[in-house]
């Protein structure tokens, strides 16, 4: 590691500042992180550890609205945002409306694969490293369907994903069960995302946070932003519990809180917290007959 680049202090201990105090590390900067809570519970442990470069489709897709403002409003349903007359959901709204057509879909989807690839890449070399086991593999995820209009939506999925590059096998219900041999499945067919992977985030949480610690960087818990000091456009400090911390670099990452956490900075960003998992159904089997552990039931 080369060393001195200066102090940067990250915010928030998700998977993101985690990830940043990582590499930032590498590149020789001294690392503090502020949380807000303790270093046991928030998104980046609870998720379902998928490492998906085939979800290059963003949520803003044509058919989308008429589904989203549906499941908007359903609390149980993947896509629930909590009505409110604000303007930022208004404004968010808007955006989204505007977003959610083929050629918006077109022109973000390289652009999503490259930064899912990169990601996944990512995750390779942290797993390479001895500190680290997070049980990662990089063995495919299936999508299976059980009706003709699914398979040809899937399929034309696809078929999308291996036009831009991707590992992809198209299969029939003999392939699937061949691939899948200890479980009867009730299924006509299935894609396989082989440039898919998973792994367990609640170990790559906390063997990041050990190693972090291990290489110097102080964690702050309890401790939440509530305000910025800046001259003219640069931040210079941020207060938290009515202490000032100074950084020569701020690294904002509050996941569903980052819009507010901004918004104290002056900063706008369009983003909404809501349920992931948009038009499928994730069902985790833990079972240690199956093959690959994660699959997806696609919604009619
Ligand atoms: C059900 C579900 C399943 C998912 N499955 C997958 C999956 O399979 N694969 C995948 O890649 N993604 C998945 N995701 C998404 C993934 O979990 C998130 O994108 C990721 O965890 C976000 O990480 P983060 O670091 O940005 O935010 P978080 O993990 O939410 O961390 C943000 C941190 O910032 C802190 N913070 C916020 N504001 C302040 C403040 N003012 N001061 C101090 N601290 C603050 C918060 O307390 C929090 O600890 C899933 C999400 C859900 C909900």
């Amino acid at each position: 590691m080369t060393q001195n680049k200066g102090k940067a202090l990250i915010i928030g201990a998700g998977i993101a500042g985690l990830s940043s105090a990582y590499y930032l590390l590498q590149k020789g900067w001294q690392v503090e992180i502020l949380e807000q809570n303790d270093l046991s519970n928030n998104c980046s442990y609870g998720n379902a550890g998928m490492i998906v470069p085939s979800h290059f489709t963003p949520l803003a897709a044509p058919g989308v609205v008429a589904q989203g403002i549906r499941w908007m409003f359903d609390s149980k349903s993947p896509f629930y945002v909590k009505p409110s007359l604000s303007t930022q959901l208004l404004s968010w709204g808007l955006k989204f409306l505007k977003h959610s057509n083929q050629s918006h879909v077109d022109r973000s989807a390289q652009a999503i694969r490259d930064l899912n690839l990169a990601s996944s890449s990512l995750y390779n070399e942290i797993a390479g490293k001895e500190e680290f086991n997070f049980e990662l593999n990089q063995n495919g995820i299936l999508m299976l369907y059980k009706t003709e209009k699914v398979a040809e939506e899937e399929t034309e999925l696809a078929y999308k994903a291996i036009n831009l590059g991707l590992s992809v096998d198209i299969l029939d219900k003999k392939e699937i069960q061949t691939l899948e041999p200890n479980v009867q499945l009730d299924v006509i067919g299935g894609v396989n995302y082989k440039c898919d992977g998973h792994m367990n985030p609640m170990k790559l949480m906390k063997q990041m946070i050990s190693y972090l610690k291990n290489n110097g960087v102080t964690f702050h818990t309890q401790h939440q932003v509530t305000a910025y000091e800046t001259v003219g456009n640069t931040i210079k400090a941020v207060i938290a519990n009515g202490n000032k911390f100074s950084a020569d670099r701020f690294i904002m990452t509050g996941g569903s809180f980052l819009p507010e956490l901004a918004q104290k900075a002056g900063i706008k960003i369009q983003l909404m917290p809501g349920k992931d998992i948009p038009s499928c159904i994730l069902l985790k089997i833990q079972s240690t007959d199956w093959n690959m552990q994660h699959y997806y039931w696609k919604q009619e």
